[in-house]
């Protein structure tokens, strides 16, 4: 047996793995994540690296590998735990080694760090006295310099040290790992919060919120491995939840990781977890340099913070230990990284809490239907908050049939009953939200007479027409002066359809003169924290109109908020996808959650133009569970995910035929399994994407292990035939 082993792993080109012969005897010990200590480079000297993979076979002639000289028990440094994770992360979901690596370890970067450092001396005067003695009779120079310092001054710079004192890192190295010395990395990172007045207590939670945080807590002394799903109504309070159980976790010394979509991740958001945990919070996201990024890595493997908040990628905080794993608003698709390795990560943080003896909690108003079929199922412990925590009720919701409208003569992209609830809240002063179901809808520019839509000549994507005159494609950024003339039947009727976020704002501020509006959509938010200015001008009122895509949805707190329109809900129920109505509903219900979350008259208004469909009706309810029983009935009807698992497999290339090859050759590899549900090759609904040709598969198995087999199988085909040269082959997994 053979192990691939990764020698510096703070490198960013981690692909310096290096191949060991495993000797028999540390066959049982060697796994991918183990520590090792093998010889490397001139004179091999012992080094310290990690296994990445375990194989057979040899690339290299065996009589010239090197066996692995032992491993290293003692110290489980929170590297293994991540070298571990992205073996099973390639496992489960493909990919390679080296994409699962750089997915899951926190890279250094070669730009100088800010980060101040200082070392101490670790251990009492008269141990540092004997070691003085030591040193001295051994002739370690340097050392006797270091201690010699130290024992003078127990608190030295590091810059100090290295200039100083002529005393390089790898001579404090062994003293660090022995315990004789420490280094402290000091208020310099490169913090990028903003830090809040006084740390604050915790509000009192409530009856149903103290029950829920208790049952999660008692679980998780005991050790049990069941993730919990926290189902509690928009505003029930489930922030307070999490952060009550994650301040106990931190007072037995286990830190948590809380995620939260990007976009959530608000000043709002953040101010609460500061006014909690001081500055023992960190947070990740994606305007961070990579060396802030770095720095917050630091900063949680030095024991330093209670709580990680961040998107997906927190995940990989390098915690030795661990309390929570939080995954707020879990329904949300942001969770399935959409590159590989497609790693969902929900089953993630359930394995690295496996593996680190934490705990999953889910928490959602509108649970996604793998998860609530998990707690059904009772893989996972159902809680619920059924109320408001400020005491409001939750929204009066009431849907329009937008055809009728039409019938009634109201051409308006506003119907009539929503009109005149904004003009009342006009009157009031109090705010409106209005959303769009999504960015683009803007768009479609088609032929009025033979009904031709004008797509983008490198994807397959309809084209947007935007105020600049020009038609942009939102998947790669092509654009083309407006169209005249439909390029199939040669009529000049051609044009944008729908209205998009800037056209509506024009229409609703016609009928609204003295209304102040502000947009939010993908184009007013995309200079810096473009989103968070816009959502704090809203909040401290300078407007009284919010319009936007469904990014104004959540993590921000509007109390003045009475009512929510939703202008389209149809766009999503048409997006050819099996969870269409899954994602309506959710979208529908959070959107009137944000109505009237302080207060008790919430308003919402759902503009539909198909009433009678049960993601309306029942997110027009608010009512989950009937929406779930009609949605799991149609899943299990038709097999699909959460009754089935779905594996996709798309092969992408610039060249049709290849493309074309590939996926038939791999649907070889099905047919030759046998007795396998899978559907394709086809094209895609896009099938062109930034000039790359793409075609899919899809197979459903009731065992996720299955698919994982399948895949394997495929992977291994497509390192070995040569029709797949120039593809490239991913997998999804559901
Ligand atoms: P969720 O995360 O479920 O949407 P939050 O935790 O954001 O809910 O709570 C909604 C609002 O209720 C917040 O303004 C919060 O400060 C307040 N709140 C939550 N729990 C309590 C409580 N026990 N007592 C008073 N206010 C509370
Ligand atoms: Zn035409
Ligand atoms: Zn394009």
């Amino acid at each position: 047996m053979y192990a691939d082993v990764i020698i510096d792993i703070s490198h960013e080109k981690l692909d310096h793995v290096f191949t060991y012969h495993i000797p028999e005897k540390l066959e049982c010990a060697v796994a991918p994540g183990v520590c090792v200590k093998i010889p490397f480079g001139r004179g091999d000297t012992g080094r310290t690296g990690y296994v990445t993979e375990i194989r057979e076979t040899c690339d290299y002639d065996p009589a010239k590998v090197k066996d692995i000289l032992g491993v290293i028990k003692s110290a489980v440094p929170a590297e293994s735990h991540l070298m571990a994770l992205a073996y099973w992360i390639k496992k489960n979901f493909g990919g390679t080694m080296h994409q699962a690596l750089r997915t899951v370890l926190p890279v250094k970067v070669k730009t100088e760090e800010k980060v101040k450092r200082t070392v101490y001396l670790n251990v009492d005067r008269e141990t540092a006295m004997d070691l003085l003695a030591l040193y001295n009779r051994k002739h370690y120079r340097a050392r006797v310099r270091l201690i010699a310092a130290l024992l003078e001054e127990p608190s030295i710079p590091y810059e100090v040290i290295l200039q100083k004192l002529n005393i390089t890192a790898q001579t404090m190295r062994p003293l660090i790992e022995d315990g004789t010395i420490k280094v402290v990395s000091e208020k310099a990172y490169r913090n990028p919060t903003i830090l809040a007045g006084e740390k604050q207590e915790g509000v009192t939670l409530n009856a149903e919120q103290q029950a829920v945080a208790d049952g999660i807590f008692a679980s998780f002394l005991e050790g049990d491995p069941k993730p919990a799903l926290i189902k509690g109504v928009t505003g029930s309070g489930k922030t307070e939840v999490y952060m009550e159980i994650i301040a106990r976790a931190a007072a037995m010394g286990k830190p948590s990781i809380m995620l939260i979509p990007e976009i959530a991740l608000t000043y709002q958001t953040v101010m609460r977890f500061y006014k909690r945990f001081g500055d023992r919070v960190s947070i990740l996201h994606s305007r961070l340099s990579k060396g802030e990024r770095y720095d917050q890595y630091l900063r949680a493997k030095n024991g330093e913070i209670d709580v990680m908040i961040g998107p997906r990628s927190a995940l990989f905080t390098p915690f030795t230990e661990l309390g929570f794993i939080i995954i707020d608003e879990e329904h949300e698709t942001t969770y399935k990284s959409e590159t590989v390795p497609k790693y969902d990560a929900i089953p993630t943080a359930i394995e690295r809490c496996r593996m680190l003896g934490g705990m999953t909690v889910l928490g959602s108003a509108t649970p996604s239907l793998p998860s609530y079929y998990h707690a059904m199922q009772g893989d996972y412990t159902l809680y619920t908050l059924q109320n408001r925590a400020t005491g409001a009720s939750m929204a009066k919701v009431s849907v329009v049939s937008m055809a009728q409208e039409m019938q009634a003569g109201n051409r308006s992209v506003l119907s009539r009953e929503l009109h005149d609830k904004i003009a009342l809240r006009l009157e009031r002063r109090e705010q409106v939200m209005l959303f769009m179901n999504r960015r683009g809808i803007a768009g479609v520019i088609s032929c009025r007479s033979c009904g031709e839509v004008i797509k983008c000549p490198h994807c397959d994507i309809s084209m947007s027409q935007h105020n600049d005159g020009r038609m942009h494609c939102h998947y790669c950024g092509h654009t083309e002066v407006m169209a005249t003339q439909c390029p199939v039947c040669g009529s000049t009727k051609i044009g944008a359809f729908k209205a998009g976020t800037q056209k509506i704002e024009l229409l609703v501020q016609k009928e609204f003169p003295k209304a102040r509006i502000l947009r939010m959509d993908f184009d007013t938010t995309r200079g810096k924290d473009g989103h968070a200015k816009i959502l704090s001008a809203f909040a401290n009122q300078d407007a009284d109109i919010l319009l936007g895509t469904q990014m104004i949805v959540k993590g921000h707190d509007f109390p003045n908020v009475t009512l929510v329109g939703v202008l389209a809900a149809d766009m999503s129920l048409n997006v050819p996808d099996y969870t269409a109505a899954e994602r309506t509903f959710a979208l529908l219900t959070q959107a009137a959650g944000r109505a009237g979350r302080a207060r008790s008259d919430g308003e919402a208004v759902i503009q539909t133009y198909h009433p009678d469909h049960y993601a309306v009706v029942t997110a027009a309810a608010q009512d989950y569970e009937a929406f779930y029983a009609e949605e799991i009935g149609y899943r299990k009807s038709l097999q699909f995910p959460p009754v089935v698992h779905l594996l996709t497999v798309y092969v992408f290339g610039t060249d049709r035929s290849r493309v074309e090859k590939g996926a038939l050759k791999l649907a070889g590899v099905l047919e030759a399994i046998g007795g396998l549900r899978y559907i394709g090759p086809a094209a895609p609904n896009m099938e062109k994407i930034k000039d790359n040709y793409q075609n899919v598969l899809y197979i459903k198995d009731a065992k996720y292990d299955t698919l994982v087999d399948i895949k394997d199988r495929m992977e291994a085909v497509v390192r070995l035939e040569r029709t797949f040269d120039n593809l490239t082959v991913t997998f999804g997994f559901e």
